[in-house]
């Protein structure tokens, strides 16, 4: 059911919609559940939906900031310690706000009960620390919604891998995937993904105050911008919302719990009336570049030097071949994560003598910059313009990829913001 319809639906349809009783994922990142008076808050929100006559699922993540509380922990208790201790550590900050919201769901007189991502279960794969969700059991919540007209109040980022019996954690920002996931298995009409921005915007607001928030954005659009750099949706999330169906919006937990703005919908690209040919930018930092210069030029040799990193578990990004003077040898470059920058290195010095190459060499603090939007695939030279308007602020690019619909630039950090605000006023982007 369409619960947050286009504008043009008259108030009163509106009014008469809010009163079809339905099935809801109500998710609530960190900043929303930073103390206990913002719990209560989002108690508010529940309550509206459950008063207008609605069954809800709740999913919540920790208070902002506590995930990377307990990481630093773990790393001070042993820099190399064991993955599933670190998963049994850094799931408890959500078990924290699933209490805490429930207690505070109930002193207000709604019946609630929290749940641990075992205690539903939330099954998941073995990788710890980045489980990957594979089945969910959501019946005894949905019984207990109609037996007794209970909010279920579920920790995200949590699973278990039942062969071991083992806590997992879905990966950073795993929340909204859990709750798309949980929106999925139960059949919800909509997942509600509350944060602290109103929607999805054209860029990171907090980086660009020109940005526009969006009323809607392709499932394809958002899961290269989330992949890109755009936090505010995990991409695991924005696939399993475009796999099953999932009718999810990006909206505010700082609006007044009485008077809710429907935020940004995530729908089918024929849902979108006036495409752009860009709809966003993104940026990640962290990037980090390799170059190895005077690599044998014959086959072989980019097996000899990616299967190592792959091996390693090094995801490689980008990745630049130039034939040099001599035309035997070739300097080949590309992009790690920055956190990754040693290891592929000492990965790289060992496979020298198979690889064979005159030396390494590195830079950090680079950004890559991302223009995303499918009308690029009916356009031609979007790109190029970028490229022009980014050397007219005598911004150096340093690598470039393109897909379909989008493409990347590779910079020195230092330029991010330029490089960015460039970009979206190039793109007609900017709020007028
Ligand atoms: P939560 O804790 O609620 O999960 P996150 O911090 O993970 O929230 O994600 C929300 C943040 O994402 C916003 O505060 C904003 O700074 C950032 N962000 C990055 N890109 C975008 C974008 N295109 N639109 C909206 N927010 C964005
Ligand atoms: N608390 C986890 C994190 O900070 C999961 C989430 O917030 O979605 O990554
Ligand atoms: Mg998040």
């Amino acid at each position: 059911m369409n619960f947050w319809p286009d504008r043009k639906v008259c108030e009163p349809q509106l009014k008469e919609m809010r009163h079809i009783m339905s099935r809801l994922v109500m998710k609530f990142g960190g900043t929303s559940v930073a103390n206990i008076e913002r719990i209560r808050n989002v108690a508010q929100h529940v309550k509206r939906e459950v008063d207008a006559g609605h069954q809800v699922a709740v999913v919540v993540s920790a208070m902002s900031g506590k995930t990377n509380e307990l990481v630093a922990w773990c790393r001070e208790a042993s820099p190399l310690h064991d993955a599933r201790e670190y998963d049994a550590v850094v799931a408890s900050g959500e078990t924290v706000t699933a209490g805490l919201l429930a207690i505070a769901l109930q002193d207000i007189g709604i019946q609630a009960r929290s749940w641990q991502g075992w205690q539903i279960p939330i099954l998941t794969s073995d990788a710890h620390g980045s489980a990957r969700i594979e089945s969910i059991h959501g019946d005894e919540i949905v019984k207990r919604f109609t037996e007794r007209k209970e909010v279920a109040v579920i920790a995200g980022f949590q699973g278990i891998h039942a062969p071991t019996g083992r806590i997992t954690t879905l990966g950073r920002g795993g929340s909204d995937t859990s709750a798309v996931a949980i929106a999925a298995a139960i059949k919800a009409d909509r997942c509600d993904i509350y944060t602290d921005v109103d929607g999805v915007y054209t860029t990171d607001p907090r980086v660009v105050p020109k940005a526009r928030r969006l009323e809607r954005v392709a499932f394809e659009e958002m899961l290269e911008m989330a992949s890109l750099g755009a936090k505010v949706l995990q991409v695991r999330s924005v696939e399993v919302a475009m796999v099953h169906k999932v009718k999810t919006f990006v909206r505010s937990s700082f609006d007044d719990p009485a008077n809710p703005q429907p935020g940004t919908l995530i729908c089918d690209e024929e849902d979108i009336l006036e495409q752009q040919v860009v709809t966003g930018i993104a940026f990640a930092r962290d990037e980090a570049q390799i170059t190895l210069r005077r690599v044998s030029d014959k086959p072989g040799v980019a097996a000899a030097i990616f299967m190592p990193l792959a091996e390693a578990n090094i995801n490689v990004d980008m990745i630049i071949q130039v034939v040099s003077d001599d035309t035997t040898t070739t300097d080949l470059t590309f992009t790690v994560p920055a956190i990754d920058f040693e290891r592929a290195k000492g990965v790289l010095e060992k496979a020298r003598s198979e690889i064979g190459f005159a030396s390494i060499q590195g830079a950090m603090d680079l950004v890559k910059v991302s223009a995303i939007g499918i009308g690029m695939r009916s356009h031609a030279g979007v790109a190029a313009r970028a490229f022009k308007a980014l050397a007219e602020k005598g911004i150096n690019i340093r690598a470039i990829t393109t897909s379909e619909i989008k493409f990347s630039v590779l910079i020195d950090a230092a330029y991010t913001e330029l490089a960015v605000r460039t970009l979206h006023s190039l793109y007609g982007l900017d709020k007028a």
